[in-house]
């Protein structure tokens, strides 16, 4: 534990947090701390979905859309695509990676998205590799709700490092909302690191 941290409720009550540096928790030696507010599970329950699947009810389109990297927690913009920081991540430097057009398929993109998503995809691997050293990273899509999309609309590809022994935690994390002063700390550590990690050296 390093420190404490103040947020406010909708009242304007200030809610204690405690952050904790991740060196305390078995087998997840990275660069990121880890915000631990299990009192804010509360909030957790889908209160941040889109009210329904269209473009202009989309976080990732606003995000796409956005002029403020930072804020909307950006880390690289391409061409057809993008990445930023997922709001939820299960484990620090979560990633994920989208085109900006609001598709809900992967047969949907077009050759030109498909080929960037992959290079973003690649470039979001090293830049982990090169920040935070994991010991494994996790890919995937989840195509439909059924699947486990939390937003089904709009494509988004899963890039998670992963360190032995997370998986521990992983149930809890996936439940804990990280404020976003910390993933923006995150962010900008990857987004600094992005064009620097392309040394062999970095793949593990
Ligand atoms: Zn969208």
């Amino acid at each position: 534990m390093t420190g404490a941290a103040e947020q406010l409720d909708s009242a304007g009550q200030a809610i204690p947090g405690v952050i904790e540096d991740t060196f305390d928790h078995p087998g997840v030696p990275d660069a990121f701390q880890r915000l631990w507010v299990p009192h804010r599970m509360v909030y957790i329950g889908g209160q941040d979905k889109p009210e329904d699947p269209s473009a202009p009810k989309c976080p990732f389109c606003r995000a796409a859309a956005s002029d403020d990297d930072a804020a909307s927690l950006v880390v690289r913009r391409g061409s057809h695509c993008f990445t930023l920081m997922n709001l939820y991540p299960y484990n620090p430097g979560h990633l994920l990676v989208l085109p900006y057009r609001h598709v809900a398929d992967y047969t949907e993109l077009t050759d030109a998205e498909r080929i960037e998503l992959g290079e973003i995809t690649a470039q979001a691997m090293r830049t982990l590799r090169h920040v935070s050293g994991p010991d494994g990273i996790n890919l995937g899509m989840n195509q439909g709700e059924v699947a486990g999309a939390g937003i089904a609309a709009h494509l988004h590809q899963h890039v998670v490092p992963r360190w032995r022994g997370d998986a521990n935690f992983l149930p809890i994390v996936a439940q804990t909302k990280a404020v976003p002063q910390l993933l923006d700390d995150a962010r900008q550590a990857l987004a600094q690191a992005w064009d620097a990690a392309n040394t062999a050296a970095d793949v593990k």
